[in-house]
């Protein structure tokens, strides 16, 4: 009897499952995508550039870069790097960009001087405004959101994955542009996304606004559409192989 009544329960289950199966699907609330994702042939490393990027700085020139006065660019290409002209001024790219994945590789000097903010500073400046710090953060203590791979002055990162100083890094970086309305206010903040070394350091965090050194930070109105900068905090921090893919 138990037996015969196990074998009724299990053909009642079938029945309900094949009934289920055949029942008509629910649509999705979303329409079902009409184009195919365009083709992209990825780098021979994940390092390298895809087809569609546009290489910033391959090792060779300046040419995609401008001092901050609009004339070339003075920084020191050398080695297949281009290393920071302490008192020439941070570097900005004549193209303009928006919505972007980065990526950029930098190094700190070798020999250490300083501490704190004085040790191999420098920083990259989405839409020349908004600071991921780059900063030597190998057992170099500073205020938190002040150190490598921070939104300065907003966010530190979520683990320090630096390498020793003089060691290549990098950083791979998504950046949502902020939108505003006709009246200059903030209608979508910037957000960022970044890996260090591969690790992930920020979150799809919320920028507050331009990242000041020396007071809070908060929107102003621009271009949908600005220059990528590098940072002279007057230490040659040295950069390479940087490319950037709009979104
Ligand atoms: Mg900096």
């Amino acid at each position: 009897m138990v037996t015969r009544c196990l074998v009724v329960a299990a053909t009642a289950v079938c029945a309900i499952s094949a009934a289920s199966a055949q029942a008509p699907e629910a649509a999705p609330p979303y329409p079902a995508p009409k184009t195919a994702p365009p083709i992209v042939t990825p780098g021979r490393t994940d390092a390298d550039p895809p087809s569609d990027a546009v290489v910033l700085f391959s090792g060779k020139d300046l040419s995609h870069w401008r001092s901050e006065d609009g004339s070339p660019a003075k920084w020191i290409v050398r080695d297949n790097y281009v290393e920071v002209k302490p008192g020439a001024g941070g570097i900005n790219t004549a193209d303009k960009f928006g919505d972007v994945q980065l990526h950029i590789e930098w190094a700190t000097p070798s020999i250490v001087k300083g501490e704190g903010q004085e040790r191999g500073n420098s920083g990259v400046f989405l839409m020349g405004r908004y600071e991921v710090q780059v900063l030597d953060s190998y057992q170099n203590e500073t205020y938190y959101h002040g150190q490598a791979g921070a939104v300065y002055k907003q966010y530190p990162p979520l683990v320090n994955a630096s390498r020793k100083p003089g060691e290549w890094q990098s950083y791979d970086i998504i950046f949502h542009a902020p939108h505003f309305d006709e009246m200059g206010k903030v209608v979508d903040r910037a957000r960022m996304t970044v890996l260090h070394n591969g690790v992930l350091i920020q979150n799809n965090v919320e920028v507050y606004g331009i990242t000041y050194h020396d007071r809070a930070p908060v929107y102003l109105p621009h271009s949908p559409q600005e220059s990528l900068a590098l940072q002279d905090h007057g230490n040659p921090i040295r950069y390479r192989n940087i490319w950037i893919r709009r979104l």
